[in-house]
């Protein structure tokens, strides 16, 4: 059981999440106002934050902004911007995951779940991890915003570490359709990858091009 703070001004949406969340043995509570989430936290002390990112009176970028300030509770954005997933999940706010609208209440609840866990003390366990279901890859708990193909790729890497992917196995692994996709495509995903992996794993490289032969993915901690 865990106690989780809706802040989410439509009641309809609201009230769902409160049933599937007690569903699932959580107690939620909810507040409707921009202005109210932070001090609801403080009085509350919820176990987790579903944050709505259009609210009245204060948007919930910027209470996540203010929060990230003074705590590390775990968040989980509601958002209809899908612009927005990149700012949400980077360093500038540093959302722990987020649920795109429309959405189902069951997806929130797994969400919910799966951060929940997360917060468990395992911190000394592999930096990665692959959630197949949902197609996406976490990185210290914090999930990765990747393309479909940039999934694909990652996936396969992380599967093999230490194995020198050929640009060839990397074309077949997309599984694109296209008939013209050359070697320089690939090469262009992976830069994508690389600097998606930078922005979350600062100073840290895991994607090695091995000359002549193609990428291999190997997790070399820095500092
Ligand atoms: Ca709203």
């Amino acid at each position: 059981m865990a106690r989780v703070l809706i802040a989410e001004d439509e009641p309809k949406i609201a009230r769902l999440l409160v049933d599937y969340l007690a569903q699932a043995g959580h107690e939620a509570s909810v507040v409707g106002e921009g202005d109210r989430v932070l001090a609801a936290v403080a009085a509350e002390a919820p176990a987790l934050l579903l944050l709505d990112v259009m609210l009245p009176g204060r948007d919930g970028l910027a209470i996540l902004r203010e929060l990230r300030r003074v705590s590390a509770l775990p968040v989980i954005m509601l958002t209809a911007r899908v612009e927005e997933i990149d700012r949400l999940l980077g360093l500038e706010l540093g959302a722990d995951d987020y649920v795109c609208k429309p959405f189902s209440p069951r997806e929130v609840v797994a969400r919910v779940q799966a951060v929940l866990r997360r917060g468990q003390p395992a911190a000394a366990g592999p930096p990665f991890a692959v959630d197949e279901l949902a197609q996406r890859i976490h990185y210290r708990g914090r999930p990765l915003p990747l393309t479909v193909t940039e999934y694909r790729l990652l996936q396969a890497m992380l599967a093999q570490p230490g194995r020198i992917f050929s640009r060839d196995r990397l074309l077949d692994l997309m599984h694109d359709d296209l008939r013209d996709v050359t070697d320089r495509v690939v090469d262009s995903h992976v830069r994508n990858l690389r600097r998606k992996l930078e922005d979350i794993a600062p100073g840290q490289s895991f994607i090695h091009s091995v000359y002549g032969a193609g990428y291999r993915f190997e997790v070399v901690e820095g500092p």
